[in-house]
C-alpha cells in the first residue's frame, strides 16, 4: 500500500493543478511525466513526486515566446489570470529567469539539509503535535499561536507553502486537515510524504513547485500555511499567488523572522558567545523581514493582522521549549509588550493572519 502511494500519481492531484507556465490542464503520461495539454511542456516525476517547475520542464515545441503562450492560454482559460490583472505583471521572461536563479542555490542548500535531517517521529515530536492540535488561545508562543489561528481545519483543504521536511504538514494532518504541500526541495517533499504516510495520513498532493508561480488552480484552498518561508522569496509576488489560490474567505497563516536592529543584533552576538553557539546558517536569499514587508497582504486581503513576538523570549534555543523557563520568558514578553507597545519594534518574530 505504502509503495503504491509512493510510486503513483493520484488523479486527485491532477484535479487541483494546472500548468504553471500556461494554466493548461495536465495529464499523466506513463506515470513519469505530467504533460500540459495547452503548451505541451513535459514536467518530470522524480521519486513519485511531480516537479512542476517551468525551469525543469521539457518543451518539445520550437522556441516560442512566453508572451504568446500566455496570451493564447488566456483566451482558452479566461478566468485563469483574472486575479492577477489587478497588479501589473512583470515581463514573463523575467519571471522565468528570476525563478530559475532562486531555485538553483536554494534547492541545493535545502536538498542537502533535508537529506541530513530525515528521521522518524520521536516522543518529543509528539509534544509539539499536542501543542499544535490543542493550542492555547493566549498569544504567548508564536509557534502555538499560528496553530490557534489556523482554527478548525477538519477536512478542510490546507496547503503548506514551503513544507520543508514536512514537520508542520504532519502537525496540520494531526489537526484533521486534508493536506497539500510543496517545496522547491525534492528531498523535502520526499521527507514530507514519508512523515505523512508513516503517521498514517493520506494527502491530496505533494509536489515540487516555486511559490512565485505555483501549479494550483485559482481558489483551491481554505488555508495556506507557511512557517518561515516568505523571507526567502519575493514576498509581494508570493502574496499575490497566495491570494489567487485561496478560496474566498480562506486565510493565510504564518510566521517569519524579523530583521534584527542594531540593539538586538549586539545582544544576540553576546548571548551566542556566552553560550558558545554559532549563528544559524542562512542561505543566499534569506533575509529577515521588516513588518512593512507584509503591507502587501493588507492591500490584497479583506482583513487580517500581524502580531510581533520574541522580545526576550528567544525560546528556539532552549533545550526544553515548553518547560518552565521558556514559559516564564514568554509571560515576561506578554506583559512587557502589552504594557509598553513601543518595545514591539525590538521583536524578532512576526505572526501574520489574513483573510481573502
Ligand atoms: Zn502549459
Amino acid at each position: 500500500m505504502a509503495n503504491a502511494v509512493r510510486g503513483m500519481i493520484s488523479p486527485k492531484l491532477l484535479d487541483a493543478m494546472e500548468c504553471p507556465a500556461c494554466k493548461g490542464p495536465l495529464r499523466i503520461v506513463s506515470n513519469q511525466w505530467l504533460v500540459c495539454s495547452g503548451c505541451e511542456r513535459r514536467y518530470p516525476v522524480r521519486q513519485g513526486i511531480p516537479i512542476l517547475l517551468v525551469s525543469e520542464a521539457e518543451n518539445p515545441q520550437p522556441p516560442q515566446s512566453e508572451a504568446s503562450i500566455n496570451s493564447a492560454s488566456r483566451e482558452k482559460h479566461p478566468s485563469a489570470s483574472h486575479e492577477r490583472s489587478a497588479v501589473p505583471a512583470p515581463s514573463p521572461d523575467l519571471d522565468v529567469q528570476s525563478a530559475k536563479e532562486d531555485i538553483s542555490s536554494e534547492t541545493k542548500h535545502f536538498d542537502e539539509y533535508y537529506r541530513k535531517t530525515r528521521k522518524p517521529m520521536s516522543p518529543s515530536d509528539m509534544l509539539w503535535i499536542q501543542k499544535a492540535t490543542n493550542p492555547s488561545s493566549r498569544p504567548l508562543d508564536y509557534w502555538e499561536f499560528v496553530f490557534y489561528l489556523v482554527g478548525d481545519v477538519k477536512e478542510k483543504k490546507v496547503l503548506e507553502l514551503g513544507c520543508g521536511g514536512g514537520w508542520m504538514s504532519r502537525a496540520l494532518a494531526f489537526k484533521g486537515a486534508s493536506m497539500s504541500a510543496f517545496d522547491i526541495s525534492l528531498e523535502g517533499c520526499v521527507s514530507t510524504r514519508e512523515k505523512l504516510i508513516d503517521a498514517g495520513f493520506q494527502f491530496d498532493s505533494i509536489a515540487v513547485m516555486d511559490a512565485h508561480s505555483t501549479a494550483f488552480r485559482d481558489s483551491s484552498f481554505d488555508v495556506v500555511f507557511m512557517a518561515g518561508v516568505l523571507h526567502h522569496l519575493n514576498g509581494a509576488k508570493v502574496a499575490r499567488e497566495i491570494h489567487r489560490i485561496l478560496k474566498p474567505g480562506g486565510r493565510v497563516v504564518g510566521y517569519e523572522p524579523l530583521k534584527y536592529g542594531p540593539v538586538m543584533w549586539a545582544l544576540k552576538q553576546v548571548w551566542l558567545k556566552l553560550h558558545g553557539l554559532k549563528d544559524y546558517e542562512t542561505t543566499e536569499h534569506e533575509e529577515g523581514l521588516s513588518v512593512s514587508d507584509l503591507d502587501v497582504f493588507k492591500q490584497l486581503f479583506t482583513g487580517g493582522f500581524t502580531r510581533r513576538f520574541n522580545f526576550v523570549a528567544k525560546t528556539n534555543r532552549l533545550r526544553n521549549r515548553f518547560g518552565p523557563l521558556a514559559n516564564s520568558l514568554r509571560w515576561i514578553d506578554y506583559i512587557l509588550l502589552s504594557t509598553f507597545p513601543f518595545l514591539r519594534r525590538y521583536c524578532t518574530t512576526v505572526v501574520l493572519c489574513f483573510e481573502k
